[in-house]
């Protein structure tokens, strides 16, 4: 029963990202089936999943042929590693379908068990890279402030989530982080245009701090995720390209949530105009229907590796994973078949945008922000002014609270609630969507008002 599932959680099972206290008091809800883009609890409730899990199931859930890839490659070869020059058959057709798939300019792939696993990867290779060009003081990395890179001590440490740096010493060494490009907090007195250019130029001013001499490379998340659908403008990220090629730093998409159709292009450097040198990937990748992760390798950095570095002394027990491999193969055919990025870059992208565009006249409105099948908008007190909500009223938790209880998973990034759904979604169900939307924030707008 629910009951006895929520005791033994609480009794034995430590939450991510969780206060391990807070379960002991509330019980956890028990999701115990999902098909489409709904999921169940186990009290049976149908809740609309907007968050795609984990900003990861692109295809929604129950896909047979992600389902068969799996147990035929079980019941064929459950596991074997790629370390004794080895190699299973699905790993290596994956990495050839990740290089079609991949832009121009990405034929190699070196894969690991995460998205934080990849971010790990990313901070080895690209020293190991400098290293072997007889450059070795060139080792650090920047990144963003409220990025997320996954929870690794580097990955935390390339994140710029200054409430995970407070636990374990982190960052370490040779990470350091410039503001985001948040429009709406930190560029209202301009246009979006030019504040985009203004917020490259803290790369800039960064390099320049560190010197371009240390500088080994730039990381960024097309559209930052986990930080709120913080939404670039168009005039960011051909400037960062700009800067990057200006001083020779490599730069890296963390691909992690943009890849694999999310933003309308197979990977969100693609939407936003940037040729990156090295990609993250993780999560859509196989749907999250199996974990699998892993680096797109650019040929700048596979060239010389290959050519010029000898033993790459880095690696995972899952890098390549039979299983996971086969799932993601099947994934990405899937897409294809389906046409999914199609989809989402003429068809739902656009009308997710207009729906969320019309949610401008709501009076708990501020901003909102999207792009292709992400979402975001931003809670506040005092529309006209854009006066926030005092913190300790946790409105956007309050929302989330709303949503839960009336059958929609939808995040809360502090007091901006973000969407991320599965991409097989049809206009229909996005008005569906929308409509359960309204109807939370206006049930947050009562409960707003009744507070004062
Ligand atoms: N990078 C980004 C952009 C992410 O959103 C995440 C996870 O949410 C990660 C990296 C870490 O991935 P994982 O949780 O698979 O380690």
């Amino acid at each position: 029963s629910t009951r006895e599932w929520q005791q033994a959680d609480s009794k034995h099972f430590l939450h991510p990202f969780t206060d391990f206290g807070s379960l002991n008091k509330k019980g956890s809800r028990i999701i115990t089936k999902a098909e489409g883009i709904y999921i169940w609890d186990s009290e049976g409730h149908k809740i609309l999943d907007a968050m795609s899990g984990l900003w990861c199931v692109n295809v929604g859930y129950g896909q047979q042929s992600l389902i068969d890839a799996a147990t035929r490659q079980m019941k064929e070869l459950p596991f074997y590693n790629a370390f004794f020059q080895t190699a299973t058959p699905p790993s290596i057709e994956l990495a050839e379908l990740l290089a079609q798939v991949s832009p121009p300019g990405f034929e190699h792939v070196f894969f690991t068990g995460s998205g934080s696993e990849g971010n790990d990867t990313i901070v080895r290779m690209v020293r190991r890279y400098w290293d072997i060009l007889g450059q070795p003081e060139r080792h650090v990395i920047i990144s963003r402030k409220n990025g997320y890179h996954g929870s690794t001590m580097a990955g935390a440490s390339l994140g710029g989530m200054s409430y995970m740096h407070a636990q374990g010493g982190l960052p370490i060494p040779g990470i350091v982080h410039i503001d985001q490009p948040y429009w709406y907090e930190n560029g209202r007195d301009m246009s979006r245009a030019d504040f985009g250019k203004v917020a490259a130029g803290w790369l800039e001013a960064k390099i320049l701090e560190v010197g371009p001499e240390k500088v080994a490379a730039f990381i960024g998340e097309p559209v930052q995720g986990a930080g709120g659908v913080i939404v670039p403008p168009e005039t960011y990220w051909p400037e960062i390209q700009r800067i990057c090629d200006q001083y020779g730093i490599l730069l890296v998409s963390d691909e992690v949530i943009c890849g694999f159709g999310r933003t309308g292009h197979w990977f969100g450097s693609q939407t936003m105009g940037s040729k990156p040198d090295l990609m993250t990937f993780a999560k859509g990748v196989t749907s999250g229907y199996i974990p699998l992760g892993g680096v797109m390798v650019g040929d700048r950095v596979a060239k010389v590796l290959i050519e010029q570095g000898g033993d790459f002394n880095h690696g995972f027990t899952y890098s390549g994973h039979p299983v996971a491999a086969a799932v993601a193969v099947a994934n990405i055919k899937l897409i294809q078949q389906l046409r999914l990025v199609e989809h989402v870059r003429d068809n739902v992208g656009p009308y997710l945008a207009e729906q969320f565009e019309s949610l401008r006249d709501h009076p708990l409105v501020g901003d909102v922000d999207h792009c292709g099948m992400m979402a975001g908008l931003l809670l506040v007190k005092d529309k006209a002014k854009g006066t926030p909500f005092p913190s300790e009223l946790e409105v956007g938790m309050v929302c989330r609270g709303h949503c839960f209880g009336n059958g929609l998973i939808m995040r809360a990034v502090g007091d901006r609630m973000i969407i991320a759904p599965p991409l097989v979604m049809s206009r229909a169900q996005i008005d569906e969507l929308m409509a359960l939307v309204r109807k939370c924030l206006d049930l947050t707008l009562a409960d707003a008002n009744r507070q004062g």
